[in-house]
C-alpha cells in the first residue's frame, strides 16, 4: 500500500533531530564593545569569527544571531559539500574562464582545509568525501553528461561516465538513462557541522547571542553600530553574514534575491529496502536537469530529497508561511518516481529554508562606509563549503590585505543586480519558464542564451 500526503512528516530539518535546537547562548542585553561584530550565525558568520580569532587571537569578536546558530541555511541545507566556489565546473568554465584552474585549485584547498579542520577539531559532523553521481533522466542529458565527465577529467577529477546499466547497477531507479559518478566532495552534517564551528568559536574567546536580531546598522569615526531590541554593540568593523535574509545594507537589497527550497525526509529505510536500490557507495545523488533534484542518506539510513522546485515570491517575499505547502508534495511524488522500490515508506519530515541567489549564481563579497562594513553573501544553494571561502576573502577585504582572493576577477566584479520589482517577479518567471522548458526540450532557448551573454541566470 503507497502511504503518501505527508500526513506524518513533522515540520522541521531531520538535523534537527535529536540536536540542541534550542538556544546555547543569552541575547545581547545592553552596549557592548568589540573590534568586529558579525550578524548571522550560520556558516558564513562563524567561519569568520574563527578566522578572525585564528589570525588574531585575543581580538573581541562578537556574533548576533536572530534566532539559533544553524537555524538558517546551514542547518537546514542536504549537507552536500563541495569543493567548487564557482556552482558547478561547467558555471565555473563560462563565468570566469581565464581564472578558472586558480578557481578550481582554491576550491580544492577550500574543501581540504575544512576536512582538516574537522578532523583537528575533533567535529563529528560524519563528513565523508564520497563524491556523488549525477543522474539523466531524460535522453538529451546523455550526451550533457558525457561532456560533463570529459571536462572534469580534463581538470583533472576521477569522473566516469555510466551508461545506463552501469547506472542502474550502481542506483536502481527506473528513471535512470545514464550518470556520472565523480570522485569529488562529499556528504555531511549540516546541524553537526554548524554547532561544532558554534563551539570551535566559543573556545576561542568569540562571544555569541542568539535571538539578538540586528535592526540597525550605523557608521561613525568610532567604527560600526550594530542595534538589536535590548542592546548595541560598537565594533571597528561588522561583518555582515545574513544570507538570504532582508539585508541591513541597502545597497545588497537588489544584489540577492530569497529562493525558497524544500526538501523532505523518509523513515530510516531496512536492510531490504536499501538492498532493492543499491546504493552501495552511499553517496550523494543529483539529477542533471535544471531544474533538479539532491538526495542522500542521512547517517541513519532515511532517504533526504530536496530541490526541483525553486520558488521566488513577489517582493522577495520572506514569509516564514511559505517554508510549507504544494512543493513538498510535488517532491513526494517524484520520490516515489524515482524508487517506485519505496512505495511503502513513510515521509516523515517536510521543511524548507532560502537560498542567497545571485543572477551569476555564486557568492560575492564587498566592504562598504570606508571598510567598517564587509558582506558575504549570494551562494544560492552552493555554500556549505564556500562559505569559508566567502568568510576568508572578506576579513581579507576588512583588513586591506591583497591577497590571491582578493585578487580574483570573481572578487572584483560584482553581480549584476536583480530589477525591482515588477520586472523582477516577471523576469524570474519567464526565466524559470524557460529552463523547465529547456530540460523538457533539450535547447536552449533565446532567453536564457541572452542571459548568458551577461552572465545572468537563476538558479537554486
Ligand atoms: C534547503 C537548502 C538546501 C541546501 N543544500 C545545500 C547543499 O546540499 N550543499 C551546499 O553546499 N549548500 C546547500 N545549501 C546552501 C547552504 O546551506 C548555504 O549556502 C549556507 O548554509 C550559507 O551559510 P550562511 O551562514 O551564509 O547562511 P545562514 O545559515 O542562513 O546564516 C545566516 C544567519 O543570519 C541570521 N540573520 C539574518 N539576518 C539577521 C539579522 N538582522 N540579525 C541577526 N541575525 C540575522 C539568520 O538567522 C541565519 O542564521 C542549501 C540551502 C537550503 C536552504
Amino acid at each position: 500500500m503507497s502511504r503518501s500526503g505527508l500526513v506524518e512528516a513533522v515540520p522541521h530539518p531531520v538535523w534537527w533531530d535529536g540536536r540542541e535546537v534550542s538556544p546555547t547562548s543569552d541575547p545581547l542585553v545592553g552596549h557592548a564593545t568589540a573590534d568586529l561584530v558579525i550578524v548571522g550565525g550560520g556558516l558564513t558568520g562563524l567561519w569568520a569569527a574563527i578566522e578572525a580569532a585564528d589570525a588574531e587571537p585575543g581580538r573581541r569578536i562578537v556574533v548576533l544571531e536572530q534566532g539559533i546558530v544553524a537555524s538558517g541555511a546551514s542547518g537546514r541545507n542536504g549537507g552536500f559539500i563541495s569543493d567548487s566556489l564557482t556552482h558547478g565546473l561547467t558555471h565555473g568554465v563560462s563565468q570566469w574562464p581565464d581564472e578558472i584552474e586558480t578557481l578550481v585549485r582554491l576550491g580544492r584547498e577550500n574543501l581540504q582545509a575544512i576536512v582538516d579542520f574537522v578532523d583537528r577539531e575533533g567535529i563529528d559532523a560524519d563528513l565523508r568525501l564520497c563524491g556523488k553521481t549525477m543522474l539523466a533522466t531524460r535522453p538529451h542529458e546523455v550526451a550533457a553528461l558525457q561532456n560533463l565527465a570529459a571536462l572534469h577529467r580534463r581538470f583533472g577529477d576521477d569522473a566516469t561516465f555510466l551508461d545506463q546499466t552501469a547506472a542502474r547497477a550502481d542506483v536502481d531507479s527506473p528513471t535512470y538513462l545514464a550518470g556520472v559518478r565523480l570522485r569529488i566532495g562529499g556528504l555531511l552534517h549540516p546541524v553537526a557541522l554548524t554547532c561544532g564551528l558554534r563551539d570551535a568559536a566559543l573556545a576561542r574567546g568569540v562571544v555569541l547571542h542568539e535571538r539578538s536580531r540586528a535592526i540597525d546598522l550605523a557608521t561613525g569615526a568610532a567604527g560600526a553600530v550594530v542595534r538589536t531590541e535590548s542592546g548595541s554593540v560598537l565594533a571597528a568593523q561588522a561583518l555582515l553574514a545574513t544570507n538570504a535574509f532582508e539585508p541591513l545594507l541597502k545597497r545588497l537589497r537588489l544584489m540577492v534575491v530569497p529562493v525558497w527550497d524544500h526538501v523532505i525526509a523518509t523513515e530510516p529505510l531496512s536492510t531490504d529496502q536499501i538492498a532493492a536500490i543499491g546504493w552501495s557507495e552511499n553517496q550523494g545523488l543529483t539529477d542533471a536537469g535544471n531544474q533538479f533534484h539532491y538526495y542522500r542518506r542521512t547517517p541513519d539510513d532515511r532517504i533526504l530529497f530536496g530541490g526541483y522546485d525553486a520558488n521566488y515570491y513577489y517582493g522577495s517575499s520572506r514569509s516564514a508561511d511559505l517554508e510549507h505547502g504544494p512543493s513538498h508534495l510535488l517532491l513526494e511524488r517524484h520520490l516515489r518516481e524515482t524508487f517506485p522500490q519505496l512505495e511503502d515508506v513513510a515521509v516523515t519530515h517536510a521543511w524548507g529554508g532560502m537560498i542567497d541567489t545571485t543572477t551569476r549564481f555564486n557568492a560575492f563579497t564587498g566592504v562598504a562606509r570606508q571598510g567598517r562594513i564587509g558582506y558575504a553573501l549570494g551562494f544560492t544553494g552552493l555554500g556549505v563549503a564556500a562559505s569559508r571561502f566567502a568568510a576568508l576573502t572578506v576579513l581579507d577585504q576588512l583588513a586591506g590585505r591583497e591577497t590571491e582572493r582578493t585578487s580574483l576577477r570573481m572578487t572584483q566584479r560584482k553581480p549584476l543586480p536583480f530589477p525591482p520589482e515588477p520586472v523582477r517577479w516577471t523576469g524570474v518567471q519567464l526565466t524559470r519558464a524557460a529552463m523547465a522548458r529547456e530540460d523538457r526540450t533539450g535547447r536552449r532557448g533565446a532567453l536564457l542564451r541572452t542571459l548568458d551573454k551577461f552572465g545572468v541566470g537563476f538558479d537554486s
